[in-house]
This record gives C-alpha cells, sequence and structure tokens, in this order.
C-alpha cells in the first residue's frame, strides 16, 4: 500500500491539473468540528439511534420528540465552528475554473467556511418545510421557542427541512449532482461511510465517467473499490496539505 505521503502526492498531481472540480461530503468532515457522525461514538441520543428518529414514521409517531432531537443538534451546529477541511474546500471554490459542492450534510458548516456553489443533498437543519403548504423558511433561533415551530404563512406545523431515511431525494438537485460529477476532472470525497447508498451512486458513476475520484477518510469503505486514489487520514489534517501541494506544483 502506498504511504499517506505518496498517496497526498499522487491527489495533488491529480488536483493541480484540474479546471473542474467536484466535492462530496459526509459527516465525517464535520466531526473534527465536534459534530457527531450517525454512526461513530456519540452516535446515540436519549437512548435513540439517529435511524429511530430520521423517518417520516418517527415524525408521525412523536414530532415533538424528533424536533427536540433536531433541535439538540442544531445547538451542537451552533457551537461548533467549520474547521479546516471546511476551509479549503471553500479555498479551492474559489481558486479552480469549474467547481460544485455536494454535500449530504445537513449542519450549515460548510456555508459558514464561505462555500457556495453548493448542493445541499439531504437538506439543512437550519431551515423547516411546512406539513400542511410545503412553505421553507429560515430557522435561525436556537433553542426553537415552539416545536413544531409553525409556518409563517399559514400556520401549519412544521417538519425539519432534511431527506429522512426511506425518502426520495430531489429529482433536481439529484440530476445537477449526477451532472456536474461526471464531466468534473476530479471528485474529492470526503468523510462518507457508503451506509447512504446514494452518495456512493453518484461517486460511482462518476468514476465509470472517467472522473478522478480521490477517497479521504480514516477508515475504508465502499467508495475506496472504485477510488483512483485513496487518502486513509483525516480530513482537517490532510485537505490542508493536499491543497498546499497542489498550488506549489
Ligand atoms: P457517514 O455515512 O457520512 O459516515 C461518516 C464517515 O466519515 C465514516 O466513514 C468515517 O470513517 C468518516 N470519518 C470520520 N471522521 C473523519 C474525519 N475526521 N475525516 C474524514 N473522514 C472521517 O455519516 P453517518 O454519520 O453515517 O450519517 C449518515 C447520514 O446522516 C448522512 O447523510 C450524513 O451526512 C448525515 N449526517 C449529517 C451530519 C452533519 O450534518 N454533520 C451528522 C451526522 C449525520
Amino acid at each position: 500500500m502506498a504511504s499517506m505521503d505518496e498517496a497526498i502526492e499522487k491527489a495533488a498531481v491529480h488536483l493541480a491539473g484540474a479546471a473542474r472540480v467536484a466535492v462530496l461530503s459526509g459527516a465525517g468532515i464535520s466531526s473534527e468540528s465536534g459534530i457527531p457522525t450517525f454512526r461513530g461514538a456519540g452516535g446515540l441520543w436519549e437512548q435513540h439511534r439517529a435511524e429511530d428518529l430520521a423517518t417520516p414514521a418517527a415524525f408521525s409517531r412523536d414530532p415533538e420528540l424528533v424536533w427536540r432531537w433536531y433541535d439538540w443538534r442544531r445547538g451542537l451546529c451552533a457551537k461548533a465552528n467549520p474547521n479546516a477541511a471546511h476551509v479549503i474546500v471553500a479555498a479551492i471554490e474559489k481558486a479552480v475554473p469549474e467547481f460544485l459542492l455536494v454535500t449530504q450534510n445537513v449542519d450549515g458548516l460548510h456555508r459558514r467556511a464561505g462555500s457556495a456553489a453548493m448542493i445541499e443533498l439531504h437538506g439543512s437543519i437550519w431551515r423547516g418545510r411546512c406539513t400542511a403548504c410545503a412553505h421553507r423558511f429560515d430557522l435561525t433561533v436556537v433553542p426553537l421557542p415552539t416545536l413544531p415551530p409553525l409556518c409563517p404563512l399559514c400556520g401549519g406545523p412544521a417538519r425539519p427541512d432534511v431527506v429522512w431515511f426511506g425518502e426520495s431525494y430531489d429529482p433536481l438537485l439529484l440530476d445537477n449532482s449526477q451532472r456536474f460529477l461526471k464531466e468534473s476532472d476530479v471528485l474529492l470525497v470526503v468523510g462518507t461511510s457508503g451506509m447512504v447508498s446514494v452518495p456512493v451512486y453518484l461517486a460511482e458513476a462518476a468514476a465509470g465517467a472517467g472522473t478522478v475520484v480521490i477517497n479521504v477518510n480514516p477508515e475504508a469503505s465502499p467508495i475506496s473499490r472504485f477510488a483512483a486514489v485513496e487518502i486513509p487520514g483525516r480530513a482537517g489534517a490532510v485537505l490542508p496539505q493536499l491543497w498546499q501541494r497542489a498550488c506549489e506544483r
């Protein structure tokens, strides 16, 4: 197996020559900001598993419980700061001619780091969506004064504006993500376990279309099967080194 240093060097060569770059990020990129991944340590909240709360069934059974969990997560996100990996992703966007970030994260840290060309594939915990009229609205206050929050247009109860387990993706967002990733020179995948199958599919389709996939994750994952370069390290340490070397070339 190539050493970490060799892997970063190889990835830097690809990145330095790329005019069109995509990044696909998952919960791992925010773990160094102190936001727990669902499946890692700290994944339990009041004895509930995320998989049992982030579902339409959980919401119809007990909307207040689901909202209390989201409000707890919003509190964690509000206290957290973007880390070096978020900052580098925003720097790459400014430096390359064509760029798109597709994130599975709902925490808003990429935006706070300065990313703008971004698709939030799984939505955002900083928005609510009315269950009556489907109006989307920002939720900036933590904690929320009423649970569930009420729609400012029609007064109906809102749900978090996120994609839950078992729900479909927005087809337009999926289509746009897929098209950009497939036509990219390089796709940097960061902190994605592959337990959610759609992001793996997006990355694999891009690799099949000739995009060079670079995978940054301390653990092997289904992405490792088709990644051209595997960098087995933490995003906050790897991305600054990778970008510095790419810029020096
Ligand atoms: P995930 O499936 O994306 O798994 C996290 C991955 O990150 C794992 O493979 C782990 O090895 C890797 N990882 C951990 N620390 C890392 C680091 N420092 N650098 C690079 N990689 C690292 O996430 P999940 O927790 O299984 O969640 C599934 C779904 O829920 C996804 O949509 C996810 O984005 C979402 N979620 C979002 C947040 C958030 O917005 N921050 C938090 C939890 C879950």
